[in-house]
C-alpha cells in the first residue's frame, strides 16, 4: 500500500497576511510525518508527529497560539485514533503542555479513552512528558484578540462561530500495512466559557478512522460537529460514495441539520483524499502521487 498523508490547519476566513504562514506550517508538518512513513512508520505515529509539528507553530489555534478562553486562560484538547483496533485516547482542558496529542497518544495505550483537566495534566506527568509554563503557550495575537472579545459588550462566541472559526489542526495518514489513523488538536473558540469542550477530542466528532472505512479530522462550528458526530459521519458515508463525495456529503449534512460551518479532510481505505469546506478557506496539505506535497487554502486548487 502507498502511504499518504493529509493535514489541515483549520477552517475560517484567513486573512491574506496569513494565509503563507497556513500552507507553511501545512507543508511543514506533511513534510515531518511523511518521511516516516516511507520508512515504514505506523499511520498513527505519522499523525501524531504531524500534529507535533502544527501545535508548536504558533501559527495556529493548537498548543503555543491558541486561543484564550473567556478567563484569559488557554485550555487545549486533542485527540487520536486508531482505525486497526479502533482504539481512541482524547485531553481535554489542558493548560501546561505544549504537545496536548502526546498525552492523547498515551491515553489510547491505556484501558481508558478520555482523560480530562488535572487528572489528564497528572498522568502527562506520570508518563514523563515535558511540562510547560502555561505563558509558554500565548502569543501576543491571541492576547490582543482576547483584550477585543473582552471590550465588546454581550459578546458571544456564537459569533465567533459565523465569521471565524480558527486554526485547529487535524491530520489523517494511512501506512504501508493499510491502517488507517486520525488526530486532531486545538484551543477551542475565542473567548469560550472556561471548561468548554469542543468537538476535537470527541470520538466520532472532530476525529475517527476505522481501517474498514476510512479516517476523518475536522475543524470548524464544534457544537454543530458534536450534534451531528460529523467525522464518523463522513466514514460512514464511505461506504457509499467516493472519498470526495463524502467530505462532501458531511458538511451538507451539517449545514442542513445545524446550519453549521466546518471543513473536514478525509482518507478512504484505498488512500483517496476527500476534502470540502464551507468556510471561505482550510489552510490543508497532501502528498501527491508523484511524492510532492500540495499545500492550498482552498480546496478546488
Ligand atoms: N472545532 C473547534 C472547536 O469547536 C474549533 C475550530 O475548529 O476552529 O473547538
Amino acid at each position: 500500500m502507498e502511504p499518504k498523508i493529509i493535514v489541515h490547519g483549520g477552517a475560517w476566513t484567513i486573512p491574506d497576511d496569513r494565509k503563507q504562514a497556513h500552507l507553511d506550517g501545512c507543508r511543514n508538518a506533511v513534510e515531518a510525518a511523511y518521511p516516516l512513513l516511507l520508512q515504514g512508520a505506523s499511520a498513527l505515529d505519522a499523525v501524531q508527529a504531524a500534529i507535533n509539528v502544527l501545535e508548536r507553530d504558533e501559527t495556529f489555534d493548537a498548543g503555543r497560539g491558541a486561543v484564550l478562553n473567556a478567563d484569559g486562560q488557554i485550555e487545549l484538547d486533542a485527540s487520536i485514533m486508531d482505525g486497526k483496533d479502533l482504539n481512541f485516547g482524547a485531553v481535554a482542558g489542558v493548560r501546561r503542555f505544549m504537545t496536548p496529542v502526546d498525552i492523547a497518544r498515551k491515553v489510547l495505550e491505556t484501558e481508558f479513552c478520555f482523560l480530562i483537566g488535572d487528572g489528564a495534566e497528572r498522568f502527562a506527568r506520570e508518563q514523563g512528558l515535558a511540562e510547560c509554563d502555561p505563558r509558554d503557550l500565548f502569543v501576543e495575537r491571541e492576547l490582543q484578540l482576547y483584550e477585543k472579545l473582552r471590550s465588546q459588550d454581550g459578546y458571544s462566541t456564537d459569533q465567533a462561530f459565523a465569521p471565524m472559526p480558527q486554526g485547529t489542526v487535524g491530520a489523517v495518514a494511512i501506512d504501508k500495512d493499510g491502517n488507517i489513523a486520525a488526530s486532531t488538536s486545538t484551543g477551542g473558540t475565542p473567548y469560550k466559557m472556561p471548561g468548554r469542550v469542543g468537538d476535537s477530542p470527541i470520538c466520532g466528532a472532530g476525529v475517527y478512522a476505522d481501517n474498514e472505512l476510512g479516517g476523518a479530522s475536522c475543524t470548524g462550528f464544534g457544537e454543530g460537529v458534536i450534534r451531528t458526530l460529523m467525522c464518523s459521519k463522513a466514514c460512514e458515508y464511505l461506504a457509499q460514495q467516493d472519498a470526495k463525495g463524502a467530505a462532501t456529503e458531511a458538511i451538507h449534512m451539517l449545514y442542513r441539520r445545524v446550519s453549521g460551518h466546518a471543513g473536514v479532510i478525509l482518507l478512504d481505505k484505498n488512500g483517496n483524499y476527500g476534502i470540502y469546506h464551507n468556510t471561505d478557506h482550510m489552510a490543508h496539505a497532501y502528498v501527491l502521487p508523484d511524492g510532492t506535497i500540495h499545500t492550498t487554502v482552498h480546496m478546488d486548487d
